[in-house]
């Protein structure tokens, strides 16, 4: 069960105090305190687990700081929505806002290179007017002989360079909790000219201990791909551990599944799940098109696969979109043959633009429907 408390209850306040004291002292129940930082207000959730079925779900929502009661089920406790269409979604990071309204794009390199790319990529971003942007500075990839990427060396000019360009979310993807340290470090020494989102790639989705260990700290808002291989409530489930240890500003990212009958894709698109997953959690919806797809692959109408792809996510109401680009992909290190190129920034902003205006007028034309049909 979960207390919602009105907003911005203060923790001194006796109206608190004396709620606090009420659910502190039902038999069988602990409470799991969780404060929600939203755009403006600040939200106290109560959960209250163990024995909670014999609870009085009224006599709870009379408590003087309580605003609502909702009954929840043991699938992801914090991240989920519950039936509950009033439960705040998303949080805001760096002066960027993350919600399953809104749409951010991150657009960057799959890979950190040199950084005459890194500054054309950030430039061109900032002459479009976006803020956010991937670079890839830790790489999991399957030959152990591959480019491993550059790792923490590339991190002061990659921060300084995203400063410079008003850059203010990088997307970097982690694959060990040290590296954590080393962003937060770096960041802090350069006095915090950009902010990042710390990534889980789909081949660590379900390392729990990487998970926990991002979980424990709420400095970094956190993009989860969907695992390759598994279903969609085990990914759901991954991204409640990051939650459960008290960090749930994450974003749930799409990025397709791996299996033969995905071909000629280097994965199978999966999209269709962007609403689903909006409506089984709370959590903002990201597509990743470049890792679905794989390749530049153009149909008869002109359109690469990449950005159909992407129109696809966009038009169910994905939140944000992952992309590669590079200003050279003949030289990219990682994923260059799947890279967009600068010149085609343009026009696909301008065709995802237009399909986040397509999904918002698509729920007008069955709004008048809601209610009126059976579920
Ligand atoms: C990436 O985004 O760079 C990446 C490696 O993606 P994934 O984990 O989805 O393969
Ligand atoms: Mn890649």
């Amino acid at each position: 069960m979960l207390a919602i408390l009105h907003p911005n209850t203060p923790l001194d306040s006796d109206a608190y105090r004396e709620t606090l004291h009420f659910l502190e002292n039902l038999p069988g129940v602990s409470l799991r305190v969780h404060e929600v930082q939203g755009a403006t207000q600040k939200l106290t959730e109560i959960y209250l687990l163990g024995e909670t079925k014999s609870l009085d779900r009224d006599e709870i929502a009379a408590l003087p700081a309580v605003e609502r009661v909702i009954r929840i089920s043991d699938d992801y406790r914090i991240l989920g929505r519950h039936k509950d269409s009033l439960r705040q979604n998303g949080f805001s990071y760096n002066g960027v806002t993350f919600n399953q309204e809104n749409l951010n794009i991150f657009a960057g390199l799959c890979a950190v290179d040199i950084p005459e790319h890194v500054e054309a990529m950030m430039s061109a971003l900032q002459q479009h007017g976006e803020v956010c942007t991937r670079m890839g500075a830790y790489k999991p990839r399957t030959n152990p002989y591959s480019f491993q990427g550059h790792g923490k060396g590339c991190l002061p000019w990659v921060f300084e360079t995203a400063g410079k360009y008003g850059i203010k979310v990088v997307a970097m993807e982690i694959t060990h909790e040290s590296h954590i340290e080393e962003i937060d470090e770096c960041l802090e020494k350069l006095g915090r000219p950009t902010g990042v989102m710390l990534q889980v790639g789909t081949r660590n989705t379900q390392n729990f201990e990487l998970l926990k260990a991002i979980g424990r700290q709420r400095t970094y808002p956190v993009l989860l791909k969907r695992g390759f291989g598994i279903t969609l409530n085990e990914s759901l489930n991954a991204a409640e551990y990051l939650a459960s240890e008290g960090n749930a500003n994450v974003i749930f990212c799409l990025r397709g599944m791996k299996t033969e009958a995905g071909q000629p894709h280097r994965n199978m698109v999966d999209f269709a799940h962007v609403p689903t997953v909006k409506r089984l959690t709370r959590m903002p919806v990201c597509v990743d098109p470049s890792h679905s797809v794989g390749s530049r692959d153009r149909a008869p109408d002109g359109i690469l696969d990449v950005m159909h792809a992407t129109a696809q996510g966009v038009i169910a109401g994905a939140n944000m979109v992952l992309v590669d680009f590079h200003p050279k992909p003949e030289k990219a290190l990682v994923d260059g043959p799947q890279a967009l190129h600068m010149d085609e920034l343009p026009a696909y902003l301008a065709d995802i633009q237009l399909c986040h205006e397509t999904w918002k007028k698509r729920q007008a034309i069955y709004k008048d429907l809601r209610g009126k049909t059976a579920t």
